[in-house]
């Protein structure tokens, strides 16, 4: 699990948390490249062989054209500096998209925590997305951060 210190410490509150109250969840994304971002954008936007050509050197399995459909309305997104994470509750270890009264249980942890959840959003609803409040003020300093643990890892 890739995400910025400032979102780690909660989202590991928030996953025990979950475990306490019986709620099973798994994280279904955490960072995400500007590269897989622009890979994710274009979908549905341009050719499936564009699309597989930007995503082949953002190091993603090609998709079919099926799959070519939009899945993203932003270029940037705060997966991008590690600064939101995205779950999914679980029954028996499968995912459970539909049962409103458990994405509120795991909603008021979040709000708990103090962090947006996508599923309070009036213009576009993502429950499974969950952010740092203003994360855009935190943009420049996560930048550094992932990109001096990427310089680390390369010694
Ligand atoms: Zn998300």
């Amino acid at each position: 699990m890739k995400v910025h210190p400032i979102l780690e410490e909660k989202l590991r509150i928030f996953l025990n948390e979950c475990k306490k109250q019986g709620i099973e969840v798994g994280i279904t994304s955490t960072f995400r490249s500007l590269k897989e971002q622009q890979a994710l954008y274009l979908q549905g936007r341009v050719s499936l062989e564009e699309v597989n050509k930007v995503r082949k050197s953002a190091g993603l399995r090609p998709i079919t054209q099926v799959e070519n459909r939009i899945v993203t309305y932003l270029k940037e997104s705060p997966h991008n500096y590690g600064l939101a994470f995205d779950f999914v509750p679980l029954r028996d270890g499968k995912p459970v998209w539909n049962d409103n009264a458990l994405w509120e249980r795991c909603a008021k942890i979040i709000r708990k925590l103090n962090l947006d959840w996508g599923g309070d959003w009036k213009d576009f609803v993502d429950k499974p997305h969950v952010q740092v409040k203003n994360w855009q003020s935190y943009k420049t300093v996560a930048k550094i951060y992932f990109e001096e643990m990427e310089k680390s890892q390369k010694l």
